[in-house]
C-alpha cells in the first residue's frame, strides 16, 4: 500500500534526526518539506518568529490548536522552561499517530500532552478534565474558520488571563479575515503583525500576536 505524506515525514525524521534532539527533528522535517514535498508545518521562516514569541513569553502553560505531524509542537516544547506543559489538539487520528512518534523521537513526551478531538469539544473541558487554570500562550494553527469561534470560546471558558498571548499562523495565506478584524479592533486585545512567508514558499503570510488585556 502507498504511504501517506505524514508517514513520509516521520520516515525523514527517523532517517535524519538524532533521537532526543528536538532541533534535529525540526531540521529534518524542514529539509524534507523544502526539498521533497510541501507540508502545512509552520516551517523554518515563521518558525523563527514562533521561537522568539515562545522565548519572550516563557510560558508555563501552552495550548496548540492543530498538531498535524508535531513539527510546531516539538519546536515550542523544546523552548519551554522545566515543568511547563504544552497541550496540543488534533482531530485527525492518522495525524495524531504520526505526531506521537515525532514527539517521542524528539524526547519531549514529558512536556507534551496530545489530545485527540475537535477544539470546539475540548476547549470547554480544559479546566475540569485537564487541570488547566489559564493558558499563558495559545498557538492557533488549525482550520482557519475556527480561529475566531475558538478564541471566543476560550474567553467564555475563562482560559485567558490578562497578559495571555495568542499567536495565530496563516493570517494572510490562506487567511483568517474575521479573526484578524476581531483582534485588531477589539479594545480587549493588543495586536501586532509579523510579516513573513507561507511555509517553504515566497508567498506572503504572517503571524498575528495578540495580547489579551482582560
Ligand atoms: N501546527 C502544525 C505545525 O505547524 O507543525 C500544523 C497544523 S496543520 C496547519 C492544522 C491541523 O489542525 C491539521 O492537522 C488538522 O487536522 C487539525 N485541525 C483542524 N481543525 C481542527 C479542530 N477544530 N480541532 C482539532 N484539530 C483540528
Ligand atoms: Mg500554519
Amino acid at each position: 500500500t502507498q504511504s501517506t505524506r505524514p508517514q513520509r515525514i516521520l520516515g525523514a525524521v527517523q532517517q535524519n534526526a538524532t533521537r532526543g534532539d528536538p532541533r534535529s527533528v525540526v531540521r529534518a522535517i524542514d529539509q524534507y518539506c523544502r526539498n521533497q514535498e510541501w507540508a502545512m508545518n509552520v516551517g523554518d521562516e515563521k518558525g523563527c518568529i514562533l521561537d522568539s514569541v515562545v522565548s519572550e513569553v516563557n510560558p508555563a502553560t501552552v495550548l496548540e490548536l492543530g498538531t498535524y505531524c508535531g513539527y510546531s509542537t516539538v519546536r515550542i516544547a523544546s523552548l519551554l522552561p522545566p515543568h511547563a506543559k504544552l497541550i496540543t489538539l488534533e482531530f485527525n487520528p492518522e495525524f495524531a499517530v504520526i505526531a506521537r512518534q515525532v514527539i517521542a523521537w524528539a524526547g519531549l513526551e514529558d512536556k507534551i500532552q496530545l489530545v485527540e478531538g475537535a477544539s470546539g469539544d475540548l476547549i470547554p473541558k480544559m479546566k475540569e478534565q485537564f487541570g488547566v487554570e489559564t493558558f499563558d500562550l495559545v498557538f492557533l494553527d488549525h482550520w482557519k474558520d475556527r480561529y475566531l469561534p475558538d478564541t471566543k470560546l476560550m474567553e467564555e471558558c475563562g482560559l485567558l488571563r490578562k497578559g495571555s498571548v495568542l499567536l495565530a499562523d496563516n493570517v494572510i495565506c490562506p487567511g483568517t479575515p474575521e479573526y484578524l478584524e476581531f483582534v485588531r479592533s477589539s479594545p480587549r486585545y493588543e495586536s501586532q503583525y509579523f510579516k513573513s512567508h507561507l511555509e517553504y514558499t515566497k508567498v506572503e503570510d504572517g503571524l498575528e500576536k495578540s495580547v489579551f488585556l482582560g
